[in-house]
């Protein structure tokens, strides 16, 4: 038996951007999944998840003809198959999935289920990181069909304790990024999904295309400038001009907050937090009122720099800017006053960066 372990991940700045080869700003968080791995005799993939009831298995040889079920194991298959598609053999094995990461809540459940099953039908054999990173985001691109850019699978393999990342999602590389002594990064879960997720999201990557269409030579909205924008505004319908301002300005937001960070500067940091969230409230409309509501209400507590939402939207979480020493006093607030309003309790989780993934145990068996 060896068992690997994958880490989700909470994005600080830059929401929205990395499919159009934008900057990000994310962290890996210790909460993620983990995937032990058998060897079977029969030559077929057996999945199972401590967080869903139902088994599935598949013989090797109908993976590369298998169609997506729609189904949990669409992700590990998806990664099989990509994995096959490399040319490389897979073994009958019996993965059994467990995650410490809530499943559709923002902090991307699905990259680190992605990284650690990959890791475990790799069995050891090396790929590079950065392979590894877009080898997962093919099969969820492919296999799951949810057309999503790099940021979550680089975040689950490249992350590192003690710091946060800048990267840029066209040249697939990243910066250092330590935060500020004294602040502490606090997840709240706002426990709801609104159905519109992934419906919207596959939306608003078609409207940035088509706003990056009014900008002929432009490869994506990474490369349009605020002064381009501009001058171009009058002649872009209403919609794709608003996802391509929150795009523009949020890339530019991204850059801010790392200097901010390296600065020191905390109110600074906190300001970019909450002008993202009105960029994706008003321009991204990808918020909802759950979200609005924590953001505003941490806004009001002591010790709060700055509150967004993170992830794709439509419900998930929000991250927060809190000084060290006040999260307990930040955490029982927020749940006194979200479940006053809603009737709902949100986990408050106090995140650290953690490390990307990696093998955590080797036993015979
Ligand atoms: P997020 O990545 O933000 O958590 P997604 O909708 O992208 O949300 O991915 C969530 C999906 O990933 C789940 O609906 C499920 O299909 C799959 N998934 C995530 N974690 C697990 C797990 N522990 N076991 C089985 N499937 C999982
Ligand atoms: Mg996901």
């Amino acid at each position: 038996m060896k068992a690997y372990h994958a880490p989700g991940r909470v994005n600080l700045i830059g929401e929205h951007t990395d499919y159009n080869d934008g900057f990000v700003l994310p962290i890996a968080i210790e909460l993620g999944c983990t995937v032990r791995a058998s060897a079977v005799k029969a030559p077929e993939l057996r999945l199972s998840s401590r967080q869903y009831s139902d088994t599935r298995t598949v013989r090797l040889d109908e993976l590369a003809a298998l169609k997506p079920a729609r189904h949990w194991s669409d992700y590990p298959l998806g990664v099989a198959r990509e994995l096959l598609a490399l040319g490389l053999k897979l073994k009958g094995m019996a993965l059994e999935i467990d995650a410490t990461v809530p499943t559709g809540s923002g902090l991307s459940s699905s990259a680190a289920l992605e990284v650690a099953s990959a890791l475990a039908l790799l069995d050891g054999r090396p790929l590079d990181k950065i392979e590894l990173a877009r080898l997962c985001q093919r099969a969820e691109r492919n296999f799951v069909g949810m057309p999503c850019g790099i940021m979550d699978q680089y975040a689950s393999v490249f992350g590192e304790a003690g710091a946060a990342m800048l990267l840029d999602c066209r040249a697939q590389t990243h910066e250092r990024v330590p935060l500020p002594e004294g602040v502490s990064i606090v997840v709240v879960n706002s426990m709801v999904k609104h159905e519109l997720g992934s419906s919207a999201y596959r939306e608003r990557v078609a409207q940035c295309q088509e706003a990056l269409s009014h900008f002929p030579g432009k490869q994506a909205l990474r490369d349009v400038t605020l002064g381009e924008l501009e001058r171009a505004a009058s002649s872009i319908p209403e919609i794709p001009l608003a996802r391509a301002r929150h795009n523009v300005l949020e890339n530019w937001r991204v850059r801010q907050f790392h200097a901010a960070a390296a600065a020191g500067d905390l109110a600074r940091m906190g300001q970019l937090f909450v002008e993202s969230h009105r960029s994706l409230r008003d321009d991204y409309e990808v918020s909802c009122e759950e979200l609005d509501f924590l953001v505003a209400t941490a806004l009001t507590l002591p010790g709060v720099h700055g509150a967004r939402m993170t992830g794709g939207g439509f419900g998930g979480c929000t991250v927060n800017l809190v000084d060290r020493g006040s999260e307990e006093a930040f955490a029982k607030e927020m749940r006194a006053r979200y479940q006053a309003r809603y009737q709902l309790d949100p986990a408050v989780i106090v995140t650290t960066p953690a490390a990307g993934a990696h093998a955590i145990r080797k036993a015979a068996g």
